[in-house]
């Protein structure tokens, strides 16, 4: 996602460590401490301006989230999101997807929700996709025994490449929606891209794949 750079941005970051937590590492291996409870912790990698995990945590009460971005100048909109939705079980990391093993321990993650991710079409930028296979070992090294990864683009180029990657890893396709707003799926939240892109007509594949033992 190409964006304005925000000069400001890290400073207001800074205002709310109670929402984009400053020091992730100490919370590894124990989450609940942070939100106060051992509810399952749902996270999404590349979470973007942050209206998906919002108001997932809005409608699910009893599932803590967790929304992780790059881009500092698109997390502080994240922000500003959850400082609208206001609840108590949604927080931001501004980290690398790749990073992900310091900040949480194995079995700390129940599922992670991967949305819009960026295509990376060319070959040589392969690794960059959130579903090449070094992501997958990623999160299956914080994701309890069996979690699920769930997944929604519009690319359909990625979403190819995606479940052959899912695959060649050895995890066991639980779903498949080919055009998820016209199929019977439903508590479907929009994500930001999934609005645009909706708008200009494309469908949305979407997928929920599981690790196996
Ligand atoms: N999920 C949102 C949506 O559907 O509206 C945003 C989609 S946007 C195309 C992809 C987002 O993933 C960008 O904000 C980008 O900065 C972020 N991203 C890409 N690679 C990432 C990584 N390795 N770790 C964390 N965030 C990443």
């Amino acid at each position: 996602m190409r964006v304005r750079h925000k000069p400001w941005a890290k400073e207001k970051i800074a205002q709310y460590p109670q929402y984009v937590i400053p020091n992730p590492q100490d919370y590894a291996g124990k989450w609940g401490e942070l939100f106060g409870n051992d509810h399952p912790l749902h996270i999404e990698v590349g979470t973007g301006k942050g209206q998906f995990i919002a108001e997932m945590a809005r409608v699910h009460p009893k599932i803590n989230y967790i929304g992780i971005e790059l881009q500092q100048s698109v997390i502080v909109t994240a922000l500003d999101k959850v400082l609208e939705t206001d609840v108590p079980n949604v927080k931001l990391l501004h980290t690398d997807g790749a990073d992900l093993r310091d900040f949480f321990a194995q079995g700390d993650v129940d599922r992670v929700y991967l949305n819009f991710s960026d295509p990376w079409p060319k070959n040589r930028h392969e690794k960059r996709r959130l579903t090449h296979e070094s992501f997958l070992k990623i999160y299956e090294d914080i994701l309890v025994d069996e979690g699920e990864i769930h997944f929604k683009t519009d690319n359909r180029g990625l979403f190819e490449y995606s479940l052959v990657s899912f695959s060649h890893y050895g995890m066991k396709l639980n779903g498949v929606w080919l055009d998820l707003h016209n199929s019977d799926y439903e508590g479907n939240i929009m994500t930001e891209y999934e609005e645009k892109f909706t708008a200009k007509g494309h469908p949305i594949y979407r997928c929920e794949v599981q690790y196996t033992k």
